[in-house]
């Protein structure tokens, strides 16, 4: 039974043979997984045949929604021509030749080279050996850790998972691993002390971020890692002037500023990177998801030449650049990702994020007052609703109440779907969503949230 009702076929089937990710596992058989058949637009079906408006394009990725044609096609083309080759051992094919161009020609800062990989867990990894390669490379090898942020994502694998701050993926999973520290998050709504402005948070941050790195040493640092507007970690905008306070202090040690662009990247904040739209001037770049809009799985790590010279010297040194992943630049998802960049400037993509953006933002404004709701944020088309027990105190709900993830069923009921990170509902549509399907998702989401208020009374 999932609540109440039989499980289908499928359902069953399901749950006899896949383990889900991000899942309580043990409440699965009970909730029933919704297993989706079929997707157009920004529209999804079930095997029902019940259709939702994918408020989350699906985990951040899919922003020109689903059914393209032109990508279906791209996809199709190479498939024919050259379904896989490798990088390997200075192997090449034009897919890969011509994405890394492209990618290089829309950097927002210069960039001499592009590395594969098959996700943004893979490409922030990568960043992570990079950084120790290159350190190595300049003869300084205890200028090792890394520091992130709490509350940042940043994948799944053993140090990707390390550099996130989330405690679900430390605890149970005996992580972080050592090398590995984590500086403040730069949420003003939950972590500024009563009374303080923006500007003195700021002030206040940078001044621990480099309290952190005196009392590391830092000779030992290697990198800072970011994302420019947090994801996974409830949304998060910096205040204006939070890049523009810490970089200084990362330069004048010569710390590389990696730019986790995994989420951000392509338009989805109103730029064609997220470091445009809050300032950031990173050393490096991590993308994926939006590089091939999802109809193919792919990474890719940006890197400037004097940063490469580095590796070609290394190289030398050890006889090759021992790194590389089988499916890193694979020929489909170098294809997507050409054409996904091609439809993004042809549908002036960066601009249309834009224009809808008021609409975005005027209607998470009317939520606002809503006495569960804490605080609403967004950056271009990627927002969140976070809400709380106590408007006036912040106090959060108990979360063994699970009143994000209930929130998220009611959608389910009424026919969208959006993210519960917690308390925080998450909303990234695919950027071609319009104007009407956008109110509608809101629409939707005011019915949920009025289940919720029944619901938690
Ligand atoms: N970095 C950020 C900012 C992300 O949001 C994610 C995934 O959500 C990742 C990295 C990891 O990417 P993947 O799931 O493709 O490994």
């Amino acid at each position: 039974m999932a609540n109440g009702h039989p499980l289908t076929n499928v359902q069953q089937r399901d749950i006899n043979a896949v383990l889900h990710p991000y899942t309580p596992l043990h409440k699965l058989a009970e909730t029933g997984p919704l297993v989706m058949g079929h997707g157009k637009g920004v529209y999804l079906y079930d095997t029902q045949g019940k259709a939702y408006i994918e408020g989350m394009s699906g985990l951040w990725c899919a922003g020109l929604g689903f059914g393209d044609e032109e990508m279906i096609e791209a996809a199709n083309e190479q498939m024919r021509t050259l379904p896989y080759y490798h990088l390997f051992g200075g192997k090449g094919m034009e897919p890969a030749i011509e994405l890394a161009e492209k990618l290089k020609e829309i950097a927002p800062v210069p960039i001499s080279k592009v590395f594969y990989t098959s996700s943004g867990s893979e490409a922030n990894d990568t960043q992570v050996k990079l950084a120790w390669y290159y350190n190595n490379s300049l003869g300084r090898p205890e200028k090792k850790k890394i520091i992130s942020r709490v509350k940042a994502y940043h994948g799944v694998t053993v140090m990707a998972a390390s550099l996130t701050g989330l405690p679900g993926n430390h605890k149970g999973w005996d992580l972080p691993v050592d090398r590995v520290l984590h500086t403040d998050c730069p949420h003003h709504y939950r972590f500024s002390l009563e009374g303080e402005s923006e500007a003195e948070f700021v002030a206040r941050l940078a001044k621990s971020l480099k309290d952190m790195i005196e009392r590391e040493g830092p000779e030992t640092i290697a990198a800072f890692i970011a994302e420019p507007v947090m994801g996974a970690g409830g949304v998060i905008v910096p205040p204006s002037g939070y890049f523009a306070a810490i970089e200084p202090i990362l330069r004048e040690h010569d710390i590389l500023i990696i730019a986790d662009e995994v989420i951000n990247g392509f338009g989805r904040t109103g730029n064609w990177w997220g470091s445009q739209s809050v300032g950031m001037t990173p050393t490096t770049i991590s993308a994926a998801k939006q590089l091939t809009a999802a109809y193919a799985p792919l990474g890719a790590v940006l890197v400037p030449e004097d940063v490469y010279q580095a590796y070609v010297d290394h190289s030398a040194q050890l006889g090759s650049f021992g790194h590389g992943f089988t499916y890193g630049g694979h020929p489909v998802g170098c294809a997507l990702g050409v054409k996904a960049i091609e439809i993004y400037q042809r549908r002036n993509i960066v601009e249309y994020v834009r224009g809808l953006t008021p609409t975005f933002e005027a209607r998470l404004a009317k939520i606002k007052d809503h006495p569960l709701v804490g605080e609403v944020r967004s950056c271009g088309l990627v927002g969140a609703v976070e809400m709380v027990a106590n408007k006036a105190t912040k106090r959060s709900f108990d979360p063994a109440h699970g009143v994000g993830s209930n929130l998220a069923k009611f959608l389910e009921g009424h026919g969208a779907i959006l993210r519960a990170l917690g308390d925080t509902i998450a909303f990234c549509p695919p950027m071609i969503i319009t104007e009407d399907e956008l109110g509608e998702l809101f629409n939707r989401f005011e019915l949920a949230l009025a289940d919720t208020e029944a619901y938690v009374s």
